[in-house]
């Protein structure tokens, strides 16, 4: 793969639940280590955006490439595999499993050590001294952060974070957005986040994208986006 090519590229994504578009013709690229934030109100196609990204429904036109390969239609489990890992909304993890197993089982396809590749990524996400409890009985902000370090055990190109400071407070938020830099530089990661958190979302991204309707209507960075008309109006006209 050249270096100019993008680590993720949509073209021309659009898909319709029973006659509502929930997508126009969305196109974008996530450049090679850059954070690109994906906002929009509710309803806008967030959502529908990372289902398509990830496998999870099909789109009736456009495609998605990773690395420049064509990735439209894989199931998820060959999207992740092939280089997209993800975080959901609402955490899922192994609840009754050591943290470090979360972590481990999915380092076992990728690594040849997957015992000191978790170690190495709960010491990179401050978990280290959580290392044998089990996921269940941690705080939300540390089963998030189990989350992530699983997403990054599969060695992923890209990674999509879903909402990671839903249920956050500001402290918590704050401190994850160090912790998503640093793991971004260290592992060469491409970070695409879907985010309500304005503030979040300013600390983190490169770039700035904003959805209203299915339609990408504005883009560039957090402040850019902030003062852009079009974007004002999408937030208060709900
Ligand atoms: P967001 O994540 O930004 O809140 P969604 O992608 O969930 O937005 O929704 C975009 C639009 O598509 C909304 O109008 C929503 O009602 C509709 N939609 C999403 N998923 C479905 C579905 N499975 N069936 C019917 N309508 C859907």
């Amino acid at each position: 793969a050249s270096g100019t090519q993008p680590a993720l590229e949509l073209r021309g994504l659009s898909k319709s639940f029973a006659g509502v578009k929930a997508l126009s013709d969305v196109s974008f690229a996530l450049k090679r280590g850059e954070t690109l934030s994906l906002i929009g109100p509710n309803g806008s196609g967030k959502t529908t955006l990372v289902n398509l990204v990830t496998g999870v429904i099909r789109p009736d036109a456009g495609a998605v490439y990773l690395n420049g390969e064509a990735i439209t239609g894989d199931v998820p489990h060959l999207v992740a595999r092939r280089g997209i890992a993800r975080t959901f909304q609402n955490i899922r993890l192994f609840e009754t499993m050591s943290v470090a197993d979360n972590v481990r089982l999915a380092a076992l396809d990728v690594a040849d050590d997957p015992r000191s590749r978790a170690f190495e990524l709960l010491a990179e996400l401050g978990l280290s001294d959580v290392a044998q409890t089990p996921a269940g009985e941690l705080s939300y902000g540390r089963r998030r952060r189990v989350e992530i370090a699983r997403a990054v055990a599969l060695a992923p190109s890209v990674l999509l974070l879903d909402e990671p400071t839903a249920g956050m407070n500001e402290t918590e938020s704050a401190d994850l957005a160090d912790i998503i830099t640093r793991l971004k530089a260290r592992f060469g990661l491409s970070l695409l986040v879907i985010e309500h958190d304005q503030a979040f979302v300013r600390n983190l991204s490169d770039r700035v994208l904003v959805l209203n309707q299915g339609e990408l209507i504005a883009g560039g960075t957090a402040d850019e986006v902030r003062r852009n008309s079009q974007v004002i109006e999408a937030y208060l006209g709900r």
